[in-house]
């Protein structure tokens, strides 16, 4: 355990969430069970994440921003998986090419904690002593300000980054089970305003209600289903009777191996079965639309592009196999 290993993939860090999301990623692999994110001026001037997982172990230190390094191959035995899901070993380079980079880190094995700072390549600048329980904090400062462009464009849409990256994090406070999420922001002379707080249950039925309200739960109906392939969605739909009738993809919220993912396209073909179907129009009477979609794939061996696929037509070509779940 502990030595870092070389692989290959493509870019990771478009924007503030996929920044975030790779920090919290990070964080459920080193078996955190509080995760903890502050923003100041919505992520703009910095933002943090700070777990108390396993923390990183001094050997690692020097190649823990290097491209393509990552520690996690020794746990899981096909490769294939690995490079089309989440261990690259690129994150954390990427943010030190897009920001400001530093790591507070100790393990169980160390009596103190280190700061780490990285420069722009990923080599490790310095190294100082600091107080700190065991866990990791990763903070980057301005992301993207030695990007002109794109700085200009993250600045413009801050608000709406912001909102993706809520929906974001609630997502994950949906789905990790005995994770505590907390999530902040804080603009101006101070103003802190906490936007997500959760003790972390041990259902995703107790997390809808801690994140949604229990209003909203009242109006989801559990389904759950096999589709070919060895995997098996289940989740919760909305029931008939609540709807805005319009498409809200920041409400459907999916999950593969219990990790959020997007996919628009099998959130388009949900809607799609709920709007068109006649049994459905039927039975949920005058809703027209889901308020909220909780769909849950678990078991997924390999998630690719050909998953995805395969998923998509299932679901256009097998709508009946929606309304089972209702009728
Ligand atoms: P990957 O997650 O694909 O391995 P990253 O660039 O995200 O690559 O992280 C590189 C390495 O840094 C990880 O493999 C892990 O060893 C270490 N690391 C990053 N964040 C954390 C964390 N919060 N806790 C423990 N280790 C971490
Ligand atoms: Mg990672």
């Amino acid at each position: 355990k502990g030595v870092v290993h070389k692989i290959c993939a493509g870019q990771v860090i478009l924007d503030l969430s996929s920044a975030v999301k790779e920090f919290v990623e990070n964080s459920l692999d080193a078996g955190a069970t509080s995760i903890e994110i502050s923003l100041r001026d919505y992520g703009e001037e910095s933002f943090q994440v700070v777990d108390n997982g396993c923390g990183i172990s001094p050997n690692n230190f020097k190649v823990l921003a290097l491209r393509h390094h990552t520690s996690k191959l020794e746990e899981f035995h096909d490769l294939q998986s690995l490079t089309t899901f989440v261990f690259r070993g690129e994150a954390l380079s990427s943010l030190c090419s897009l920001g400001n980079l530093t790591i507070e880190t100790r393990t169980k094995n160390e009596a103190v904690a280190t700061l780490l700072t990285f420069d722009r390549s990923g080599l490790l600048i310095k190294e100082e002593k600091t107080a700190r329980k065991i866990g990791t904090t990763v903070t980057v400062k301005k992301l993207f300000a030695n990007l002109p462009v794109r700085s200009k464009e993250f600045h413009r849409n801050i608000r709406k980054e912001y909102g993706k990256l809520v929906s974001l994090l609630n997502a994950y406070a949906l789905v990790a089970k005995g994770v505590r999420m907390v999530c902040s922001n804080t603009t101006g002379k101070n103003t802190k305003s906490v936007v997500l707080k959760t003790q972390g249950s041990g259902s995703l039925k107790d997390n809808i209600i801690t994140v949604f309200g229990m209003d909203t739960f009242s109006c989801l109906e559990p389904i759950s289903l096999c589709i070919l392939g060895g995997c098996k969605l289940d989740g919760f739909l909305s029931k008939s009777g609540h709807g805005s009738g319009r498409y809200m993809s920041d409400r459907q919220f999916f999950f593969v191996n219990g990790r959020p993912v997007d996919m628009p396209k099998v959130g388009k073909i949900v809607n799609e079965v709920f709007n068109l179907s006649q049994p459905i129009r039927k039975l949920m009477l005058n809703a027209e639309n889901t308020v909220l979609n909780i769909i849950t794939i678990i078991d997924v061996k390999k998630f690719d592009t050909e998953f995805r696929r395969h998923i998509s037509l299932r679901l256009s070509f097998g709508r009946s196999w929606f309304y089972s779940a209702y009728l």
